[in-house]
């Protein structure tokens, strides 16, 4: 009988132990519960940073699943990018605006650009931690939060049809603040459509996928007269006395160098030959001033330096030495030469000139919400520091007061505003048409309101960012 009562005790202890063996599993399991949560929290808030910004992750596709991307926002919450997701769970990134905005916005797909790789982290990013456990708890997908941009919409879609057929660029910006308020470069792809038609946008040769505002690198032209009337003011204290007699063309070692159409403009202050863009008065006052004068005075307005901001800004380049020749000290003083510069860094230089020198580090991301508007984070003005001396950013508007009242861009003068600016002609090659800039500001009642920026590739004969610049004006003062 004692054996078969061993299998009783025996049962009796399996139970027990069997007991025990439960809670010892219930007991591991909930332990790796815990850190599996720990784990996949320090995941989303302390990894996420190093995850996000390398759009090019695969483990980011994988953790973009769990989300729907924020969306992206214009200044009056007008949406220029937003995430549909149909019932299916299938989510469809949808720009609004079409090609408008597509090198603010960029895309975003397999790979990210624009504010979509440049904001990515905060557009997959929960408002909270509870907003985290829900989602995993319901297992739907997280929402990020939106970004709001300084930029306007209708100003942006103005600039944008203004271009129209050419290539290039318009800038707008805010000197009181360093706000980019638009920001255009054409021609563009549709960010919508990119990836299913990226054989055909990527191989176009005329670029649409380049960003010509932030990274287009163009000849200054006319618009360098700024940085060589700076060098005058620097270097030479009896600048107010300076003059030379423009006889309609100047030989610079080997070559010729003519004024507009060979105009014999005659004897010339600085603010005459600034008014009138005399190409001879610049290319010698360039010698007056010397190569190394002209360097230190490019560099001191961020020539050869990197240009913070949300989005990557070209280089602009000012390789003058004091080993180049005549020919290219003369060129290099009307913004021809080696000299290359983006519309954004031309946009800052004039922000300088409208702020009394000062200069605040251009932003375009306002704020970062959660989708009931709460507030993550907020860009508040920040001040970058001088460029210029106040006294050498009155001189300088001086000289661009001059071209509105009585030189290159006369038709900029209207009721509702003071303009000062400065209009270039960037020649780039045999039998091309040369590229058209203007870059200036405008104020009302003393006080700064815009700096405005516009290059147009191939559009010198008509001066076409002259008028572009008008309808630009025109608009903005009459919303
Ligand atoms: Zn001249």
């Amino acid at each position: 009988m004692t054996r078969f009562k061993i299998p009783t005790i025996s049962t009796d202890l399996t139970k027990r132990m069997e007991g025990h063996t439960f809670r010892v599993i219930k007991g591991t399991f909930l332990l790796l519960s815990i850190l599996l949560i720990v784990w996949i929290g320090k995941l989303i808030v302390f990894d996420s940073n190093t995850i996000s910004v390398n759009a090019y992750n695969p483990r980011l596709a994988k953790l973009e699943e769990g989300y729907i991307r924020g969306s992206i926002l214009d200044a009056d919450g007008n949406v220029l990018a937003y995430t549909q997701m149909n019932e299916a769970g299938e989510k469809t990134r949808v720009y609004p605006y079409g090609k408008v905005f597509a090198h603010v916005t960029g895309y975003s797909g397999k790979t990210k650009t624009g504010l979509e790789l440049a904001m990515n982290t905060e557009l997959l990013s929960a408002s909270s931690w509870l907003d985290t456990l829900r989602s995993a708890v319901r297992d739907t997908p997280v929402q990020g939060c939106d970004v709001v941009t300084t930029l306007q919409a209708g100003l942006q879609e103005k600039a944008y049809a203004l271009l129209g057929d050419y290539s290039g660029a318009v800038v707008v910006s805010e000197p009181s603040t360093g706000k980019i308020l638009a920001l255009v470069s054409t021609p563009a792809f549709d960010p919508n459509t990119v990836f299913s038609q990226w054989e055909e946008v990527s191989q176009d040769e005329s670029s649409p996928l380049f960003p010509r505002a932030t990274q287009g690198k163009y000849a200054p032209g006319s618009t360098f007269k700024i940085i060589t009337s700076l060098a005058l003011y620097r270097t030479d204290s009896a600048w107010q006395d300076y003059r030379y007699t423009c006889e309609g063309e100047t030989v610079l070692g080997n070559t010729t160098l003519p004024c507009f159409d060979h105009t014999v403009h005659g004897e010339e202050s600085i603010g005459d030959a600034f008014a009138n863009s005399c190409n001879t008065f610049y290319a010698n006052l360039g010698l007056h001033i010397g190569a190394k004068s002209l360097r230190s005075c490019a560099d001191s307005l961020l020539f050869n330096s990197n240009i913070e901001f949300v989005l990557p800004i070209a280089r602009s380049s000012f390789p003058l030495s004091e080993d180049d020749t005549v020919e290219m000290v003369g060129e290099t003083s009307i913004g021809q030469g080696k000299t290359m510069v983006s519309p954004f860094h031309m946009n800052l230089i004039t922000n300088a000139i409208a702020n009394e020198g000062m200069v605040y580090e251009p932003y375009m991301v306002d704020r970062v919400v959660t989708k009931e508007g709460q507030q993550i984070s907020k860009n508040l003005p920040k001040l970058y520091g001088a460029l210029l001396e106040p006294q050498e950013a009155a001189y300088l508007e001086e000289l661009m007061a001059g071209v509105i009242e009585r030189g290159t861009a006369t038709s900029l003068q209207n009721s509702y505003c003071e303009v000062y600016g400065k209009t270039g002609t960037a020649q780039v090659g045999e039998g091309e048409e040369a590229h058209s800039w203007f870059t200036g500001y405008t104020k009302t009642n003393g006080s700064v309101d815009i700096a405005i920026t516009v290059v147009v590739e191939h559009g010198a004969e008509s001066k076409r960012a002259v008028p572009l610049t008008k309808e630009i004006l025109d608009y903005y003062y009459s919303r």
